[in-house]
């Protein structure tokens, strides 16, 4: 992650895109060199999908995990060298990433009670940024479309299924979590057809958000491409 600050208004960016696409390290990087904030929306679906797992919620029972969102107390800390996460007060970053919350969470996400809150919750990080002066990169997957329509950037970060099979492979066994090829593409090919094809605030690239194809850029590429677009902005 650059240590160099660069100047600049405070920007809304939205940066979404299907699952292994390198949204999170990609705007986690682009947040630290602009000195933005940085919230991972994905994380928050998946801490409440946690959360109703934890408390013994029936995650594909659209009605009793409606019923239970209201009492999901979660938090996000928006420092993109440190993100954080945490439900009922504890620190859930690993517990997040697991396969059985993988599993769970387009299901949680698709229910439109989880949305409206969460919604709100994004809507008031990026009302608090600008508030504070700080510009904020938001990312997941309705952000441009449905969370913040008038952000005054848009990215839609692709790469073909093979190369985020083959990255978020990689990324997890860095991460300890272990993984192999053949199950990280079906588990993602799942989510995403799970994601573009849910009624509420599906999966897809807002009109006016440039989209970037990763397959064949290798990361500091698309951080630069997308560095170059925020410095456009200003
Ligand atoms: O980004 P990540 O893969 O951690 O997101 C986990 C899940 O959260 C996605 O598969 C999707 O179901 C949901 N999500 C969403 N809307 C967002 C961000 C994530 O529905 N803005």
């Amino acid at each position: 992650m650059s240590d160099v600050t660069l100047a600049s208004r405070p920007l809304v960016i939205a940066v979404d895109g299907p699952s292994g696409s390198g949204k999170s390290s990609v705007s986690r990087a682009v947040a630290a060199t602009f000195g933005f904030r940085y919230l991972d929306t994905g994380a928050m679906y998946r801490a409440v999908a946690l959360w109703m797992h934890q408390h013994g919620i029936d995650t594909s029972d659209p009605a009793s995990v409606a019923a239970q969102v209201a009492n999901v107390e979660l938090t996000s800390g928006t420092d993109p060298d440190a993100p954080t996460i945490s439900v009922d007060g504890v620190d859930v970053a690993e517990a997040i990433r697991t396969d059985a919350v993988t599993a769970m969470v387009s299901a949680v996400s698709a229910v439109p009670e989880v949305r409206a809150m969460l919604l709100d919750r994004q809507r008031a990080e990026a009302a608090n940024a600008k508030a504070a002066g700080t510009g904020i990169v938001v990312e997941g997957r309705d952000i441009g479309t449905t969370v913040l329509p008038d952000a005054d950037l848009k990215v839609f970060l692709t790469a073909d299924q093979a190369a985020r099979a083959a990255r978020r492979t990689a990324q997890d066994q860095e991460e300890g979590r272990g993984g192999e090829v053949d199950a990280t593409a079906q588990s993602l090919a799942a989510r995403d057809a799970a994601d573009k094809s849910r009624a509420a605030s599906p999966l897809t690239k807002a009109e006016d958000a440039i989209e970037i194809d990763a397959t064949f850029k290798t990361f500091d590429e698309v951080v630069d491409l997308v560095t170059q677009l925020v410095i456009g902005e200003q």
